[in-house]
C-alpha cells in the first residue's frame, strides 16, 4: 500500500518571497557589438562615476554636453565619419588617424578636482590635454599612433612646458575615450570595466533624463566592457518605471484602463519570469522582442503609466508559481491550449471562449501563397520536397487550430507542426494556426456515401477513359469536369494556396482584443487575467 502524504504549506509564506525588485537592469544595445560610438547626453548635469571599489570617484560635467564613448583604439576620420581600424603602418590612409598612445604630463593627482586645477593652468599653453583615470588621476595629451610619434610630440611639448615630466602611455584595450561631440576633442579617458552615468538638475536633487542614441531614459546608465570587447549600454531603472516604457509598446494607450492594467500585470509577470535571461551579459533583460520591447521615456503615455501605478507590485500566480503571461493580439473567437501551439502543456494556458475579442481587424484573414513561395520557404528551412503539389491538414485541435500541415511535394512530403508552420511560412503571412487551405483546383463533388458535397483536388481523382480507370498524373495541365451544362476547367496542380484564417498571434493566454472587450463590458483587470489564465490569481 502506498501512503501519500500531503503537506499543506502556509500559502502566504510560500509566495511572499516572490517580490518585484526595486531596480532592474535593461540592456539597450545587446547584440550590436559592431557599434563603436556610444552617444550619451543630457539637458542637465552629467556625472560619471568610476567603479573603483569602495572609493567613489567621479567626474562631473556641469553644462549640457553631448558625449561619445569609444574604446581607446585606432581610428580613421574621413569625411566626418569615424571608423575603428586595425592600424597597419605600411598602409597609406586618407583622412586623419587617431591612436591609443598618449603622453602623461607630470605625476598623479589625489583626485579629479586637483587634476582639473592643474589642467586649467596647462591648457593656457598646450591644447589637446585632458584628464585620464588609469588607476589614478593623471593629465594626458593626445591620441597618438606609436612611440615614435609620442617622442616627436614630447620634444614639441618640452619647448612649451620645459619643467614638466613626460611619460609615454602604452595602449590598453580596456580603456575608453570620452569625446565632446561638439568639438570632437577628447575630454576624458578612463580605465574601468564599468562606469555609472547619472544626470540631475543642477543645484536640486532631482534626477534628469539621459539620452542614449535617439531615445531618452529615466534612471541611470551603466557602460560596461563586455566579453567581446564592445561597450554594453545598460539602463538601471526602478522596476515599475521600466514598465512605463514597456506597456505602451504592447497596447494602444487609448484602450479601456482595465485592459491597460491587465497588460501592465502581464508585462510585470513576464519581466519577473525572465529576469535571469541575460545574467551572463551583466543585465536582467534586453530591450527587444527577445525579452520584452522597451523604448524608454519617449514612448510613455499618461494612461499606461497610470495602469502601471494602479497595479503596482501586482503579479499573477498559479498556486505558488508565477504565470507565464503569454498573450496575443486577437484569437479569432477562441484561445488555445499551449500544447496545441507549442509543445509544453501549461496548466493555466487552456483554450477559452473569446467572443469578447471579436471585432478586431484580424478576426478573419486571407493569405494567398504561390506554390513557388512555399517551396522557397521550405528550402530556406533546409527541406527540398520538389514541386509542391498539395497541402493537407490531417490534424486539428478540438478548438480548430491546425496541429499538422502536410506539404506534399513531387520528391517528398514535409509535415509542419503547430506554430512551426508560421515560423517557416512567415508569421505575418500565416497570422495564426487557426486556418483552412483551399486552391483554385478545388472541385466540389457530391459524395453519395456521405450524402454531402466534399472538396477534392484533381490529383485525388480517378479518371475513366477509353483506356480504363487512371489516376490523374501531377503535371502542369488541366482537367475538365463535365457538369450539367458545360465542362469546367481545373488546373491539375494549383499555382497558389489560399489560407483563410482567424485571429492574429499564437492564440495562447490573454487575447488583447478580448481584454479590451471584457474591460468595456465592465470586467476589471483581475477578472480579465483570471479568465484568460485558468485557475490563476492576482496578488
Ligand atoms: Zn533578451
Amino acid at each position: 500500500m502506498i501512503t501519500v502524504l500531503f503537506i499543506i504549506f502556509n500559502k502566504t509564506a510560500v509566495y511572499s518571497d516572490i517580490v518585484v525588485p526595486d531596480l532592474i537592469k535593461i540592456g539597450l544595445n545587446h547584440g550590436n557589438a559592431t557599434f563603436h560610438n556610444i552617444n550619451i547626453s543630457s539637458k542637465n548635469t552629467i556625472e560619471i562615476i568610476l567603479n573603483q571599489g569602495a572609493k567613489e570617484n567621479k567626474i562631473v560635467f556641469e553644462n549640457p554636453i553631448d558625449l561619445s564613448f569609444r574604446k581607446d583604439s585606432y581610428y580613421n576620420v574621413l569625411n566626418d565619419e569615424i571608423k575603428k581600424i586595425q592600424f597597419i603602418k605600411a598602409v597609406k590612409y586618407s583622412g586623419e588617424l587617431l591612436g591609443p598612445y598618449h603622453i602623461r604630463i607630470g605625476d598623479a593627482y589625489k583626485d579629479y578636482n586637483s587634476a582639473k586645477k592643474t589642467l586649467d593652468l596647462i591648457e593656457k599653453s598646450i591644447k589637446g590635454v585632458y584628464i585620464a583615470y588609469d588607476k589614478e588621476w593623471e593629465i594626458w595629451y593626445g591620441t597618438l599612433l606609436d612611440e615614435k610619434e609620442c617622442k616627436e610630440k614630447i620634444n614639441i611639448l618640452q619647448k612649451k612646458l620645459s619643467d614638466a615630466k613626460y611619460n609615454i602611455v602604452e595602449p590598453d584595450e580596456n580603456r575608453v575615450q570620452v569625446i565632446d561631440v561638439s568639438t570632437g576633442n577628447v575630454v576624458f579617458v578612463y580605465n574601468s570595466n564599468e562606469i555609472l552615468i547619472k544626470s540631475y538638475e543642477s543645484g536640486v536633487n532631482k534626477f534628469s533624463l539621459i539620452k542614449y542614441g535617439e531615445a531618452n531614459y529615466r534612471g541611470d546608465i551603466i557602460l560596461k566592457i563586455l566579453g567581446d570587447g564592445s561597450i554594453g549600454v545598460i539602463n538601471v531603472i526602478p522596476f515599475e518605471l521600466y514598465l512605463y516604457g514597456v506597456v505602451p509598446c504592447e497596447v494602444y494607450s487609448s484602450w479601456h484602463k482595465e485592459a491597460l492594467k491587465a497588460q501592465a500585470v502581464a508585462a510585470r509577470n513576464y519581466a519577473m519570469i525572465n529576469i535571469e535571461r541575460h545574467k551572463d551579459d551583466g543585465f536582467d533583460l534586453c530591450n527587444t522582442q527577445h525579452c520584452q520591447v522597451y523604448k524608454g521615456y519617449d514612448k510613455e503615455e499618461t494612461n499606461t503609466n497610470k495602469a502601471v501605478d494602479e497595479t503596482k507590485g501586482r503579479l499573477l500566480f498559479y498556486g505558488t508559481e508565477l504565470v507565464q503571461t503569454y498573450y496575443h493580439s486577437s484569437s479569432g473567437g477562441h484561445t488555445e491550449n499551449s500544447e496545441n501551439v507549442w509543445n509544453e502543456a501549461l496548466p493555466y494556458i487552456k483554450g477559452v471562449d473569446d467572443s469578447y475579442g471579436l471585432g478586431s481587424p484580424n478576426d478573419e484573414w486571407v493569405t494567398e501563397l504561390e506554390s513557388s513561395f512555399i517551396e522557397e520557404k521550405l528550402k530556406g528551412n533546409k527541406t527540398d520536397i520538389g514541386r509542391v503539389i498539395d497541402l493537407k491538414i490531417p490534424d486539428v485541435s478540438e478548438f480548430g487550430r491546425v496541429r499538422e500541415l502536410e506539404v506534399v511535394g513531387t520528391k517528398n512530403i514535409e509535415i509542419l507542426k503547430k506554430e512551426n508552420v508560421r515560423l517557416v511560412l512567415g508569421t505575418s503571412n500565416i497570422r495564426s494556426t487557426w486556418y483552412e487551405v483551399s486552391t483554385e483546383s478545388d472541385i466540389n463533388i457530391f459524395d453519395m456515401n456521405k450524402n454531402d458535397i466534399v472538396i477534392k483536388r484533381p490529383i485525388e481523382l480517378n479518371i475513366l477513359s477509353a483506356g480504363g480507370k487512371k489516376k490523374v498524373i501531377p503535371k502542369e495541365s488541366n482537367i475538365f469536369i463535365k457538369g450539367l451544362f458545360e465542362a469546367k476547367k481545373y488546373p491539375v496542380l494549383p499555382s497558389k494556396y489560399i489560407f483563410k484564417g482567424k485571429g492574429w498571434g499564437h492564440g495562447l493566454g490573454m487575447s488583447q482584443y478580448g481584454a479590451k472587450g471584457m474591460a468595456e463590458a465592465g470586467y476589471d483587470y483581475k477578472e480579465i487575467l483570471e479568465y484568460y489564465y485558468k485557475d490563476s490569481e492576482v496578488r
